[in-house]
């Protein structure tokens, strides 16, 4: 099953959000059509890969992919589109990546952020606006480079908060069968198992810090797993409630209700779902 056949599952499965997630489907539908000029996975060893993780960093940083600007602009238009339709200011981004003066490196997660702060400033776009268009416009283009190297994760110790192949946070956490927490990039499509009982956005170990934001009812088995230390949180499925449930970024993506029950709270994330994206109403914004 393709990622936009599983969302356009999603929508029929939950007919209230339709309208809201209706944007996105450009962004799926963008991705599954991308046919740009193959881009040649890494073709790095095991050897190779394991030897970078246990210096702490993600491949990314050793060896960047080279991506044609051209490439991409089929992938960034509707990611624009969607924050255009969110009253987000998209013109001058726009304008600095036709006049090359954004570039697609300009995108890639860097220490502590998505997208550099250069073309944060340069495209005045907010940094949520950002890292959503980062995943909009490199998904398909990342995901085909590591395609490879991603196999050797599961055999390495990669134990930090980011992806062991981009270095983005994580997007999304599922709660596997054997109860391990696997953490989703939602830039590259990789994945990764990272222990339940430490953030992996501020890496805190202190267990009392830790709140689980439940969601009920049809909701079941969803949770919001914030930290107190960092106000930070991910988004959780426990796969042994939810067995037919779609991909990470799917399932994200397709449920920014619950989101609002860790936004209210002023818990933060670092990949925006639409909730973050959507410019605060006249009252929020007066009360803060
Ligand atoms: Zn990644
Ligand atoms: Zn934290």
């Amino acid at each position: 099953m393709t990622l936009l056949s599983e969302w356009e599952d999603l929508l029929q499965r939950r007919p209230a959000l339709r309208e809201t997630l209706e944007p996105l489907s450009g962004v799926l539908s963008a991705w599954q059509a991308w046919a740009p000029d193959p881009i040649a996975p890494l073709a790095w060893t095991k050897e190779a890969c394991h030897a970078c993780w246990a210096r702490g960093e993600p491949l990314l940083a050793g060896a960047p992919p080279v991506i044609q600007p051209d490439s991409l602009e089929d992938l960034l238009g509707p990611g624009l589109d969607v924050l255009a339709g969110l009253e987000e200011n998209v013109h001058v981004f726009a304008e600095g990546w036709d006049r090359g003066e954004i570039e697609p490196a300009g995108l890639f997660p860097q220490r502590g952020r998505i997208g550099s702060l250069e073309v944060q400033e340069r495209g005045q776009l907010s940094q949520e606006a950002l890292a959503f268009l980062a995943v909009a416009g490199l998904r398909p283009a990342l995901a085909a480079y590591f395609a490879e190297c991603r196999q050797y994760i599961a055999a390495s110790e990669w134990d930090l908060g980011v992806c062991p192949c981009c270095g983005a946070p994580p997007g999304f956490a599922d709660l596997l069968e054997d109860g391990r927490r696997q953490l989703a990039c939602h830039l590259c499509a990789a994945n990764w198992t990272f222990a339940r009982l430490v953030c992996p956005l501020c890496g805190n170990r202190t267990s009392k810090d830790f709140v689980r934001l439940l969601a009920e009812g049809a909701d079941e088995g969803y949770a919001m797993a914030a930290c107190r230390a960092c106000r930070g949180y991910v988004k959780e499925l426990d796969r042994r409630l939810r067995w037919n449930a779609g991909s990470a970024l799917v399932e994200d993506w397709g449920s920014p209700h619950l989101d609002l029950i860790a936004h209210r709270q002023d818990y933060w994330r670092p990949i925006p779902t639409l909730v973050q994206l959507i410019p605060p109403a006249p009252d929020e914004a007066a009360e803060s």
